[in-house]
């Protein structure tokens, strides 16, 4: 079965518009990282339909952290911005940390804030990064059940692998699974992603995982987007993985498109 991401944010936003009051998302971009502006592209485009409005503040790639502060402050106070966004990755010199940690947390759409992450980690989500909340969505849809399955996520980061596992050992629907988390220190990486009933991956190495990584009857989720020959394509080797997963989601088309559409509700709830 190929998971497609359309049927689910159709619904996602069909819910949306039943929505009446009007919402402003604030969005920070520094620099021109092309991955940054393809997603920024994707964000106007959902927002356009359910008429959200948003707020960019574009800067050059030699801004200084102090600048850019200043601009987080600003939309902090600002009553008709109700949500904030940095468009990661920024440049090297800049301390995404720190300015993560000045984000108001009431206004902190992806979740990122230490104080939104510690109530995540504890099970209580005030709001769920958007990444993690699409593959929860798609599960949701598909009826994909968590409890007792032994779930293997590969990769740890801070805003698709780590939330995500604190999301799906959650005492709730669409948790109480048995997560493995795996990185790139990871010994006998295939022998764990074979134990998988669902293989999560967000690793960003093109087509990695091959068939070899995956069992018969294994549910896969590619969150992965990377470029390769010009064309977008997942951490998954979809070709030869579809061939024996029990259902896969595709790249384009699957997680991706769940995303942008997951920072909007994240918007409406804050
Ligand atoms: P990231 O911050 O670079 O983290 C990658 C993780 O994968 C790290 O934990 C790393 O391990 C691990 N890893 C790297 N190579 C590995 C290997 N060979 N074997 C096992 N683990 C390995 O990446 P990210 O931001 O989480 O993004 C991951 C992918 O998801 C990218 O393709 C990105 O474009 C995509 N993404 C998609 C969406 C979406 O909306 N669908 C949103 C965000 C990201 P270490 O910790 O040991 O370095």
């Amino acid at each position: 079965m190929i998971l497609k991401g359309k049927m689910v944010t159709e619904k996602l936003i069909e819910r949306l518009r039943n929505i009446s009051s009007k919402r402003c998302l604030g969005i920070i971009k520094v620099g021109t990282d092309p991955g940054s502006s393809a997603y920024l592209k994707g964000i106007k485009k959902t927002f356009i339909k359910t008429e959200t409005d948003i707020i960019i503040n574009e800067l050059t790639n030699n801004a200084t952290t102090k600048k850019i502060k200043e601009s987080i402050n600003k939309m902090n106070k600002s009553p008709n911005i109700n949500g904030i966004l940095l468009m990661e990755p920024f440049p090297k010199h800049i301390p995404v940390d720190e300015l993560i940690e000045i984000i108001e947390p009431k206004k902190d759409v992806e979740g990122i804030h230490p104080y939104n992450m510690g109530k995540l980690l504890l099970g209580k989500p005030k709001i769920i990064p958007s990444t993690p909340g699409a593959v929860l969505e798609l599960m949701d849809f598909y009826k994909i059940d968590t409890t007792g399955n032994h779930t293997v996520i590969l990769g740890r980061s801070n805003v698709v692998g780590k939330p995500l596992a604190n999301l799906l050992l959650r005492k709730s629907r669409l948790g109480n699974a048995t997560v493995t988390v795996c990185h790139s220190r990871t010994k006998n990486l295939k022998e764990i992603t074979r134990l998988a009933d669902i293989l999560i991956v967000a690793i960003g190495r093109a087509e990695f995982v091959k068939r070899d990584f995956v069992s018969k009857g294994t549910i896969v989720i590619d969150v992965g987007i990377n470029m390769k020959n010009n064309q977008l394509v997942g951490d998954v080797d979809f070709e030869s993985v579809k061939e024996i997963a029990k259902a896969i989601t595709p790249v384009p088309g699957g997680v991706g498109s769940i995303t942008t559409v997951c920072l909007l509700s994240n918007l409406y709830q804050l």
